[in-house]
């Protein structure tokens, strides 16, 4: 067994899906940060558990082919990237490998491998950023939170992030410093500033400005919604979101437009979408029509189908569906996200989708009962996944075919082992990089009934 503080010199074999490297030092798996496969180190054990340790790279003896400048001043302290400090090509392979990995050794299931879709560009894709507020100096800063905890680290400008960004960014700091607002403390549930968060419209180029408050501060804005309209016209938006509870979730329920539009508008797969700052959209908008497109690959829906869309948030896949599918059945909880998916449907002359608010296993189990039939079912939930209840409310339903859509491997291959375990044969996988130089992968399913 590896000994807390000593030092042993190791090769890295492997990347874990959060990004850390792995050895083996007397038989034990050692997780080192921010190292690369073919990584020849010197390993510094920092803490030993039963079956794993941990380790930090003290030196690194032979680097791996693989590695190359990180190109960010502070990736090393920030929690946003994972694989700055490998090529992109060596980022995909791993990823790739997570996929696999997670069907493989979670799922017990060996499907086809479609080959994994990469992004063109890594850097500037994202369309939304939240920035959390800390009091540095006597200053407000914003930045990111450190891995594993909510320390700010400031950033002053994310390679992540449209570069417009940084400069909107600096301008609302600038007039929290010159009014002396008061920026919120986690740890002392006081203070009122809590968020920046912004998002921009990958195609249409709009911006919307959101600024989470613990209470309605609007008249202390009034002057900032001026000065930001007047600098940048690519603002049409300017919300602030009220958020007054003691939590680490970003956003509350309320939303006050403080000037212009309630709402930013995009293109997403040919449709033009709406979205409000509660309703979920795709942070990588050019790989997420890649991903829809292959989502869509999978349904292959025929003219007289019916597809239900679970998960829908703004509608975004059940919409780039509609031309080929006879009906469109959404489910989604959050009720401005349903409103969004309502009005999109409506502003591309959708006229064959519907779109309910609710649980998706619990509406579409009331839907079912009602008459409801899907041939193809569509999820794409958060994280964690679907609850089982779901998974057994959709393969009661026996639909011909489902097409699973997650931003978390290890539970798509769960509940796609659940399906299988209920008539379903898992047949396809893709991963797609929806978030380059993060430890994140996003992968779509394609399973089908094999009984009914
Ligand atoms: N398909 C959409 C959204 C996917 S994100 C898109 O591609 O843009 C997952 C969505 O599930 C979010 O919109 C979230 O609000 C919603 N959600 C979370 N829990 C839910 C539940 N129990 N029932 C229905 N929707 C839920």
């Amino acid at each position: 067994m590896p000994e807390k503080n000593q030092v042993y010199t190791a090769e890295i074999t492997g990347l874990t899906s959060e990004g850390s490297g792995v050895c083996r030092i007397d038989g034990m798996a050692v997780f080192v940060p921010q190292t690369a496969v073919g990584d020849i180190c010197g390993v510094k054990i920092v803490k030993v558990l039963k079956s794993y340790a941990f380790g930090k790279a003290e030196e690194i003896l032979t680097p791996s082919p693989d590695r190359i400048e990180d190109n960010c001043p502070v990736y090393k302290k920030c929690g946003g990237c994972l694989l700055r400090h490998i090529s992109y090509e060596a980022e995909c392979r791993t990823k790739e490998g997570i996929v696999r990995d997670a069907f493989e050794r979670i799922g017990g299931l060996f499907p086809e491998f479609d080959e994994f879709i990469g992004a063109e560009s890594t850097e500037r894709y994202r369309n939304k950023a939240q920035y959390p507020l800390a009091v540095r100096d006597g200053r407000a800063v914003c930045g990111f939170y450190a891995p594993r905890s909510h320390r700010v680290i400031p950033v002053e400008d994310c390679a992540l992030q449209p570069e417009i960004f940084s400069d909107i960014l600096q301008t609302v700091l600038d007039y929290i410093n010159v009014k002396k607002l008061s920026v919120y403390s986690e740890e002392t549930n006081t203070g009122i500033i809590r968020h920046i968060y912004l998002r921009r419209g990958a195609h249409s180029g709009q911006i919307m400005v959101c600024i989470v408050v613990r209470k309605d501060i609007s008249r202390q804005l009034s002057a900032l919604c001026r000065l930001l309209s007047e600098k940048y016209s690519d603002i049409n938006s300017i919300i602030m979101n009220i958020n007054p509870d003691n939590t680490n979730v970003i956003l509350g329920d309320r939303c006050i437009t403080l000037w212009g539009s309630d709402t930013i508008s995009d293109t997403m797969c040919g449709n033009n979408v709406e979205i409000s700052p509660l309703s979920f959209y795709q942070v990588n908008t050019v790989q997420a029509e890649r991903l829809y497109a292959k989502a869509l690959e999978y349904a292959a829906p025929g003219s007289s189908e019916t597809i239900a869309d679970l998960y829908c948030g703004a509608g975004t896949i059940g919409l780039s569906m509609a031309k080929q599918a006879a009906k469109i059945v959404g489910v989604e909880i959050i009720p401005q996200a349903v409103e969004n998916a309502k009005e999109n449907a409506l502003r591309n002359g959708i006229t064959n989708a519907e779109f309910h608010c609710g649980d998706a296993g619990e509406v579409f189990g009331k839907l079912r009962r009602q008459g409801c039939k899907p041939d193809i079912i569509v999820v794409d939930p958060p994280r964690k996944g679907c609850s089982s209840e779901t998974v057994d409310i959709i393969s009661e339903a026996a639909p011909k075919k489902i097409v699973m859509i997650s931003c978390n491997p290890a539970t798509a291959a769960r509940d796609a082992k659940l399906l299988s375990e209920r008539g379903y044969s898992v047949d396809k996988v893709c991963g797609v990089d929806l978030f380059p130089r993060t430890g994140h992968v996003e992968c779509v399913v394609l399973l089908s009934r094999q009984k009914s």
